[in-house]
């Protein structure tokens, strides 16, 4: 069940939270990537997490407010990668046993990333959702916490430190885009924005090749829908309650592109950028781009999200010459 949506005094507290765990992430612009857009365009740097995505900032925030009483019990998710690294490094933080149960075939670059932080892997469901069934069993059977993806109040607050880096640094971003997969980022995007910078718009980006969240915005229902992206981060195949009545209150817009218009500003990530990105990381400029027009001569905010690209991405990243 999902816990009540977060305020922006619980954000505050977030980033006191994670404040001794993280340094402040770097925003920086590029020259030739803003005469490119015609757009003064800052890029939000949750590639430099210590886990390569701005997950980690939920993670902490859920542990460190975990009761001690709790903490010997564990924690347990459900996550086929940044989530799962994000709890990981957060119970190696505050020395809570974790688990992730990982749908069947899972990624073994990211088994071996959750496992090298010390958290114990576990293999099970064809599916995310039979994935969620089976941990939600065994949570209760062993007295773990059990950790949603993205139904918690504290991920969401957490993520949202993010935001509230980027409009207390610039205050005067027009826009901010957010990669949406479960909704988090956005959810957390838009609780800030509201209260320090109400004139800037959070727009959301899914790809149009798992377009969950993005349909069940605008539906103003939950849907499901085929998930087909090879955007890890976004790649959800149903909406979450609790940030999307976040996104449906308060978010602006909600752009789709295609994979194809992630994977070029990827490469505008790579070339222009000296960035590496993943490619949910490189949503944000991938809609950036097709509404440059709109935005002309504005100042908008980006997140590159994270940076866990794995080998079959690469490859494709950077043809063989
Ligand atoms: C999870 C993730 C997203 C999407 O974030 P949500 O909070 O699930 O919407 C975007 N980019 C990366 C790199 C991610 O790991």
């Amino acid at each position: 069940m999902p816990t009540t949506s977060p305020s922006m005094t619980d954000v505050l507290d977030a980033a006191r939270l994670i404040a001794p765990h993280l340094p402040r992430t770097p925003m920086w612009s590029y020259p030739v990537l803003d005469g490119r857009l015609g757009v003064r365009t800052l890029v939000k740097h949750e590639n430099t997490q210590p886990t390569g995505a701005f997950k980690v900032r939920g993670g902490i925030n859920l542990l460190a407010r975990m009761p001690e009483g709790q903490r010997a019990a564990g924690v347990l998710t459900y996550s086929t990668g940044n989530h799962a690294q994000s709890i990981a490094y957060a119970a190696r933080l505050f020395g809570v046993p974790c688990t992730v149960v990982m749908p069947e075939n899972p990624n073994p670059a990211k088994v071996a990333a959750v496992e090298a932080l010390g958290a114990l892997v576990e293999v099970k469901g064809a599916t995310m959702v039979e994935a969620g069934e089976y941990a939600a069993g065994v949570a209760k059977d062993r007295g773990n916490r059990l950790v949603s993806p993205a139904d918690d109040a504290a991920l969401i607050s957490g993520v949202a430190t993010l935001y509230l880096e980027m409009l207390s640094d610039h205050p005067d971003l027009d826009a901010i885009f957010v990669p949406v997969g479960a909704g988090t980022g956005a959810a957390g995007a838009c609780l800030v924005a509201k209260a320090v910078a109400p004139r800037c718009r959070v727009i959301g980006v899914q790809s149009s090749q798992a377009p969950a969240a993005h349909d069940s915005w605008r539906a103003g229902e939950l849907v499901r829908r085929p998930m087909r992206t090879a955007a890890d981060g976004l790649a959800t195949g149903s909406a979450y309650p609790l940030p999307q009545g976040i996104m449906r209150r308060d978010l602006d817009g909600f752009a789709l592109v295609t994979d194809d218009e992630i994977r070029a500003a990827q490469r505008l990530l790579l070339t222009e950028a000296h960035t590496l990105s993943e490619l949910a990381g490189a949503a944000a400029l991938a809609a950036l781009v097709a509404a440059k027009d709109e935005f002309a001569g504005r100042t908008v905010g980006i997140v590159c999200s994270g940076a866990n690209a794995g080998p079959a991405e690469l490859g494709l990243l950077l043809p063989a010459a």
